[in-house]
C-alpha cells in the first residue's frame, strides 16, 4: 500500500465512523420518541383521556362531582368549537349543562350557565345559552291527560327456575317479563321517542291541596310515558325461582341487584328494572324527561327494596311471624333489624337521587275496598310507622290488584276512603285499565292515573293493545312457555 492509498483508506475510515456516529443518534433519537410514546400511553395522556371523559360523563349522569367533567362531542356543537384549551371550569359546567339539555331541561341549563361568574365575558357559554334558547323554543305542549302509563313487576332473570312449573310458575308466566323482554321493550319505546317522565310532571299539586294540570315540553315526535314497577320487595316466596334477591348500592355508588345463583354465588349486577333503566339512561340520558325515572310501588309487610324492615322483623310477635318469616329467621341468626333498616334507608336515598321515586302499595296489599275503612287506617299506620322512615314521604298511591276507591267518576268528598287517604298526604291515585292506551282524570284535589300492566299474560293475550309500546314478536323470549289463562 502506497502513501496515497494509505490516505484513501484513512478517509473512508473516517467516513464509516462518522456515518456511524450519525447512526448511533437517530436510533438514540427514535428509542427516545419510542420510550416517550410508552410513557404518554400508560400515564393515560393518549388512551387513557377517553375513558376519562367516558368516567367523567358518567359521574355527571349520576350526579356526582360534575366539577370535573371532560367535555365529550356534543357539548362542542352545542356550545362552541373552542372548547380545547379551555379553563376546566368551562368545561364541566358546558359538560354538566349538555345533560341538562339533553334531558329537555333547557331552564336549567340555561340557568347553570348564566350563573357561572365569567358568564358575561365566556362566549362558549353565551352561545350555548343562545343554542338552548332556540331548542326550547321548539318544543312542544304534551298535555298530561294523555300520557300513558305502563308497570311491570319483578323481571325473571333466570327462566328456568322461574318456569319450573311448581304452584308458582303459572303466576310468574302470566304476571312477570324476562329480562330479555324487558330490555327489548325499553329499545324498541325509545327507538319510538318514548321518554320517561314522572306523575309529578303532570301536575302541580297546590299549598291548598288544590291539584292542577301541567303540559309536559318535549321535541316533536317525543312521547312522554310513566314507568312503575310494582311490589319491589323480593317477597319470600320468591327465593329461589330466579329473581334478585335484592337492591343494594355498589363500590361505585350505582344501584344494583344481588342475586343467587343455584350454586349459592351472589353476584352483584342488573338483575332487575331500576339498574337496567339506570344504565340504559346513563347511556340513552333523552329517555328521561328531566333526569326523572320511574315510581317504585312498594308494600311493607316483607320489607322493602329486598329488606326485611317491617315491626315482624323487630318484633318476631308470634302469631304474626309466618312460616317463611320464622324460615328465614331460622336460616339467618345473625339478622340485626336496625343494620338491615339503615341499609334500606341507604339504598332508597341513593334511588331518590338517580331519579327514581317511591309510592305506597298500601303496606299489606289490601283492596281498600274490600278491606273496610277500619282495615285502611291500620294497613296505612303500619306504612307510615315502618316504610315511610325509609323510602321518605310520598304522595302517591298506587293501588294493589289493580283496585280501585270509587269507579270511573270523579271520587267525591263523601267518599270515606278518598277523605282518608286524601287527609293522609295522598294527591296521586293509579289503578290499572288496560283496555285503552291512556286514561287521567283530575279532580279539583286528586290526580288519577290508569296503568297498563306490562306481563306475560297481557304479551300473549292482547298483543295488539300493545303496539303502540312496542312489538311483542320482537320483545317475546322464547323460553316462556303458553301463557295460561287467568
Ligand atoms: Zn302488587
Amino acid at each position: 500500500m502506497d502513501a496515497q492509498e494509505r490516505i484513501i483508506e484513512q478517509r473512508k475510515a473516517k467516513h464509516k465512523k462518522t456515518a456511524f456516529i450519525i447512526k448511533c443518534i437517530i436510533a438514540l433519537i427514535v428509542l427516545c420518541i419510542v420510550v416517550l410514546a410508552v410513557i404518554l400511553i400508560k400515564a393515560g395522556f393518549i388512551d387513557g383521556q377517553v375513558d376519562e371523559t367516558i368516567r367523567n360523563t358518567k359521574s355527571t349522569l349520576t350526579g356526582k362531582s360534575a366539577d370535573h367533567v371532560a367535555v365529550s362531542g356534543e357539548a362542542v356543537t352545542e356550545g362552541s368549537s373552542e372548547t380545547e384549551g379551555a379553563p376546566d371550569h368551562t368545561q364541566a359546567a358546558l359538560a354538566s349543562a349538555k345533560l341538562l339539555a339533553q334531558q329537555y331541561d333547557y331552564d336549567g341549563a340555561i340557568a347553570l350557565l348564566e350563573a357561572e361568574s365569567d358568564f358575561n365575558t365566556n362566549t362558549q357559554f353565551q352561545n350555548a345559552v343562545g343554542s338552548y334558547r332556540e331548542k326550547k323554543q321548539n318544543l312542544k305542549a304534551y298535555p298530561a291527560g294523555q300520557v300513558t302509563h305502563i308497570f311491570f313487576h319483578s323481571l325473571i332473570v333466570d327462566t328456568s327456575l322461574a318456569f319450573d312449573a311448581d304452584e308458582d310458575a303459572d303466576g310468574y308466566n302470566q304476571y312477570m317479563v324476562t329480562i330479555r323482554e324487558f330490555n327489548s321493550i325499553i329499545q324498541q319505546m325509545y327507538d319510538k321517542g318514548y321518554v320517561m317522565i314522572s306523575p309529578h310532571d303532570m301536575c302541580t299539586v297546590n299549598e291548598d291541596g288544590t291539584v292542577t294540570a301541567k303540559d309536559i315540553y318535549l321535541p316533536d315526535g317525543k312521547i312522554p310515558f310513566v314507568l312503575s314497577q310494582d311490589d319491589v320487595s323480593y317477597y319470600h316466596y320468591m327465593d329461589g325461582d330466579g329473581f334478585a334477591q335484592k337492591l343494594i348500592v355498589d363500590e361505585n355508588g350505582e344501584i344494583k341487584n344481588t342475586y343467587a345463583e343455584a350454586d349459592g354465588t351472589v353476584r352483584t349486577g342488573d338483575y332487575d328494572l331500576v339498574p337496567l333503566v339506570d344504565d340504559f339512561v346513563r347511556e340513552h340520558p333523552d329517555f328521561s324527561y328531566h333526569g326523572h325515572k320511574g315510581v317504585i310501588a312498594l308494600t311493607g309487610y316483607e320489607g322493602v327494596l329486598g329488606y326485611r324492615t317491617d315491626e315482624v322483623y323487630k318484633t318476631r310477635e308470634a302469631g304474626r311471624v309466618t312460616e317463611y318469616q320464622q324460615k328465614f329467621f331460622d336460616n339467618n341468626p345473625d339478622f340485626d333489624f336496625d343494620s338491615e333498616a339503615a341499609q334500606a334507608k341507604q339504598v332508597a336515598d341513593a334511588m331518590k337521587a338517580e331519579g327514581w321515586e317511591f309510592a305506597s302499595h298500601t303496606w299489606g296489599h289490601i283492596d281498600p275496598v274490600n278491606a273496610g275503612y277500619d282495615k285502611v287506617v291500620t294497613d296505612t299506620e303500619r306504612y307510615k310507622t315502618w316504610m315511610e322512615p325509609i323510602i321518605g314521604p310520598t304522595d302517591i298511591l298506587i293501588f294493589a290488584f289493580g283496585a280501585d276507591i270509587g269507579d270511573w267518576q270523579n271520587y267525591s268528598s263523601d267518599n270515606q276512603l278518598f277523605t282518608y287517604y286524601k287527609s293522609q298526604g295522598f294527591n296521586i291515585f293509579c289503578n290499572v285499565d288496560s283496555s285503552r292506551t291512556n286514561w287521567v282524570q283530575f279532580g279539583d284535589n286528586y290526580m288519577r292515573q290508569a296503568r297498563r300492566n306490562i306481563d306475560g299474560y297481557s304479551m300473549s293475550h292482547r298483543a295488539d293493545s300493545l303496539s303502540d309500546l312496542f312489538n311483542v314478536s320482537e320483545a317475546w323470549d322464547s323460553s316462556r312457555p303458553q301463557v295460561p289463562d287467568l
